[in-house]
């Protein structure tokens, strides 16, 4: 049974079997659907969701009309849960497990896949997928079958509310991080721009494992708050003189690194105009802006650009331990799985401290 319109309206009421999916007869806005109780066959694992992350990528799928994936699929990449079932050829997992779910599945037999690097799996163009929730049935529901146990990192007596972003907002810019390392050294400086749900996370990051100046940018009152809260030495709203002022904060020569987590043509432009001679330019926002590579440009002498994508199982492992030990934490604001409309129309209006996580209803008795 499918809701008429429950991504602007009032939703079906609370259901063990409800998923939130985008498809074909669901419409352009995400829908409610009975969903039946999957059954793991071979490797697969059963997990019985206890919180799922709402991303902004959500917003692009939804606003893409499901950005090119076959549909139907229930939403949903930021997932926290516990082993319910085991396929017949499943090992390493027993049920009752509480996990976080490594969600950009590839091929599986590739050599990246095959090292826990699927999010730069070398079959990734041949998929219909990137991982769970998009193109493949996500965590927005009850349950999620899981292809293999190797997707699964425990997470012992972690907060599933604060597991399930690790997964994405917290290892995106874990991984984005580790990438431009060698250049996060003493007397450095690096430039966050969007301090939502993955830059807040940027910020402690950059804050507990590099001795890097940690300037923010963003263009709500709120973020540049929480910003400072997590660590920001600088916090700076988003406004045409923004690079003079990265610079001047860098003591002149801009940022060895940006971090950009919106990718639109203004930060894009921003991110440019704050960078140093033979700094690291890294977009990891989808907000479809271009930049052009040509020389001369906006870009600086020597600047390299990359767009990283996720991170790996061992990362996801790292920043797990991470938020056990304190280090990190994610800001989060709960709603049942059935008031997803709502923090998907909160998304969408800025007005989330940074992450919305949905809890299916009911989960937190059985957890
Ligand atoms: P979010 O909505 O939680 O945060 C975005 C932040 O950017 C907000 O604080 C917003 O105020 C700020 N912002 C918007 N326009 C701005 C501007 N012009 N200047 C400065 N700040 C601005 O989003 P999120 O969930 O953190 O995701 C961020 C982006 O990263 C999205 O585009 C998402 O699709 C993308 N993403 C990429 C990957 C990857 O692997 N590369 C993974 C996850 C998310
Ligand atoms: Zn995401
Ligand atoms: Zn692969």
């Amino acid at each position: 049974m499918l809701s008429p319109d429950p991504g602007l309206g009032p939703v079906l009421s609370p259901d063990p079997g409800l998923g939130l999916g985008l498809g074909p007869g669901l419409g352009l806005a995400p829908a409610f659907a009975e969903l039946d109780r999957p059954v793991p066959r071979g490797a697969e694992v059963l997990v019985r969701v206890t919180a799922a992350g709402l991303c902004h990528s959500d917003l692009h799928v939804i606003d893409a009309g499901g950005m090119g994936f076959p549909t139907p699929f229930t939403l949903g990449h930021e997932v926290a849960g516990r082993v319910a079932e085991l396929g017949p050829d499943a090992t390493g997992a027993a049920p009752g497990d509480p996990v976080a779910v490594y969600g950009p599945w590839g091929c599986g037999r590739c050599p990246r896949c095959l090292a826990g690097r699927d999010n730069y799996c070398d079959r990734r163009a041949e998929l219909s997928w990137a991982g769970l929730g998009l193109g493949r049935d996500g965590g927005m529901a009850d349950f999620v079958l899981v292809p293999s146990a190797r997707h699964l990192v425990p997470i012992g007596d972690l907060d599933p509310a604060q597991a399930a972003p690790l997964t994405d907002a917290g290892l995106t810019p874990y991984h984005a991080v580790q990438r431009c390392r060698a250049a996060l050294v003493e007397g450095s400086t690096v430039a966050v721009i969007g301090v939502g749900g993955l830059g807040h996370l940027a910020v402690q990051l950059l804050r507990a494992l590099t001795p890097s100046q940690v300037i923010a940018v963003d263009v709500r009152e709120e973020a540049l708050a929480l910003a400072a809260k997590c660590g920001a030495h600088v916090s700076l709203p988003a406004a045409a003189d923004t690079p003079r002022r990265v610079r001047t904060a860098s003591g002149g020569p801009g940022a060895d690194v940006v971090l950009d987590f919106v990718g639109t043509d203004a930060t894009l432009e921003l991110a440019a105009r704050s960078l140093r001679a033979d700094g690291d330019l890294v977009v990891v926002g989808s907000g479809g802006g271009q930049l052009t590579v040509r020389k001369p440009s906006a870009l600086p002498a020597g600047a390299r650009v990359s767009l990283p994508f996720w991170g790996s199982r061992d990362e996801l492992a790292e920043v797990v331990a991470l938020a056990r030990a304190g280090t990190l934490r994610v800001e989060v604001e709960r709603f049942p799985l059935s008031a997803a409309p709502e923090a998907i129309a909160r998304l969408r209006a800025g007005t989330l401290p940074a992450r919305a996580v949905l809890i299916p209803d009911g989960a937190d008795q059985r957890a």
